[in-house]
């Protein structure tokens, strides 16, 4: 008998009667002859809530206890569907992470699973039970309770379903699927029948959400076969794949956008060798990522402009570091702005194009749309705009390349 994972995101949950609608999924794929595992996310809204509540009890707060707190809302969804389960006739009964255990690492907030122990999900698969499995948590081998990072329950998913040798991994969300751009954005999308790993892959680090980053990586080493698709409506979704399984590779598969970046600008920097070292020295030290960069050259050989980004969350920590190895590298100024986004455009089909970033720059250029960063990879186009011009900006691209769902 094949085993599937189904896996019912926040707003699937989000309250009794869409926990209802959910276990009917399950009925009918457990009625279909298949063996099920859930794994639900808390109800929409909740971890949020979650979060604040810990904020508003300390800023210095354990992270330990962080954990504890915020995985609280998928154990909730876990036993309320177990128990919409067991009254549709279903042997249903839920599973905390460390119950499984989903073995993590100690780093909370943002924990890697280390190892998924299936033994006690397999033995009540035997005993003709459906484990509902608390989504977004693990536990360290010190016992700690642990989140696996904001989106994180498809990744449960996916390490469930390659520990227990799933069929397929079923992502069960609020879209009929996996869109050429976010459907809430851009009315003309459409849902792809196909998407590659790669795609997929950088579509969600680029900031489509629909599916975890990390979940989309676990997949493709573990050969996962995942589906997108929604629980509100019958349509059959999306399936993540092998390159060699889309027939017709389009230029561009999907277009992403990202909220979450901040630009600075280091104005008048002296131009010699070690500057960009004792910039980002700092900043790596101070664990803040950094993504685009971009080094005007300097017209009189003795001061240039280098602009770059850090996710926004680090804008504030990356100015004290900034500020501090400026007393010795000496910019003139330096100049944060928050109000940007970048919009990336992705497609394996790029490979084997030319002409594709000219595309991009001349459909933005047309809508007056300044770009202020480039940044490139094979199968990814990215740029940086100010924010107001984000809708137009997406809209724009995906008439461009010809992926409106009228076309
Ligand atoms: P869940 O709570 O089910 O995990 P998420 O909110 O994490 O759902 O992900 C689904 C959301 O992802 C959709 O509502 C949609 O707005 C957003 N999204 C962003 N980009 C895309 C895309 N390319 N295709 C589909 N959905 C997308
Ligand atoms: N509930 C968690 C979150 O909101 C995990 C998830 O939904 O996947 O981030
Ligand atoms: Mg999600």
């Amino acid at each position: 008998m094949s085993l599937i994972v189904q896996k019912f995101g926040g707003t699937s949950v989000g309250g009794l009667d869409r926990i209802a609608r959910a276990a009917r999924h399950v009925k009918r794929a457990a009625d279909a002859g298949h063996r099920i595992v859930v794994v639900v996310s808390a109800m929409a809204g909740e971890t949020d809530r979650l979060v604040a509540l810990v904020r508003a009890a300390g800023a210095d707060y354990d992270s330990r206890e962080h954990d504890a707190v915020v995985a609280s809302g998928e154990q909730v969804t876990a036993g309320l569907m177990a128990l919409r389960l067991q009254s549709m006739g279903l042997p249903a009964r839920s599973f905390q992470g460390w119950q499984v255990p989903i073995v993590t690492d100690r780093g909370h907030g943002r924990a890697r699973v280390l190892d998924v122990e299936p033994g006690n999900l397999a033995a009540a698969i035997d005993d003709g039970a459906i484990p509902v499995v608390a989504g977004f948590q693990g536990v360290t081998g010190e016992g700690r309770v642990t989140t696996l990072g904001r989106g994180g329950s498809d990744l449960s998913a996916v390490v469930l379903a390659s520990a227990l040798g799933a069929e397929r991994c079923d992502v069960f969300t609020d879209v009929e699927g996996v869109f050429t751009c976010d459907p809430r954005l851009v009315a003309k999308a459409h849902k792809l029948d196909k998407i590659t790993y790669e795609e997929m892959l950088e579509l969600s680090s680029q900031g489509a959400k629909v599916l975890h980053t990390r979940s989309v990586a676990t997949a493709m080493n573990r050969r996962v076969r995942l589906q997108v698709l929604s629980t509100f409506t019958g349509a059959p979704g999306t399936l993540v794949v092998d390159e060699d399984e889309i027939v017709e590779q389009q230029v561009v598969s999907g277009i992403a956008y990202s909220r979450d970046d901040a630009k600075i600008t280091m104005v008048g920097l002296p131009d010699r060798p070690g500057v960009a070292a004792g910039l980002f020295g700092p900043l790596a030290e101070a664990d803040i990522n950094v993504d685009m960069i971009v080094q005007n050259i300097s017209p009189d050989g003795e001061l240039t402009d280098l602009t770059f980004t850090v996710a926004k969350g680090d804008l504030d920590r990356a100015l004290e570091a900034l500020d501090v190895s400026n007393a010795t590298l000496g910019a003139r100024r330096i100049e944060p702005d928050p109000h940007v986004v970048k919009v990336s455009v992705i497609g394996v089909g790029m490979r084997g194009h030319t002409g594709v970033a000219g595309r991009m720059f001349e459909a933005l250029a047309g809508k007056g749309i300044n770009i202020q960063l480039i940044s490139t990879s094979e199968i990814k186009i990215s740029v940086l705009i100010a924010e107001d011009y984000l809708e137009l900006a997406l809209r724009a691209l995906h008439t461009a390349y010809g992926l409106d769902a009228d076309d």
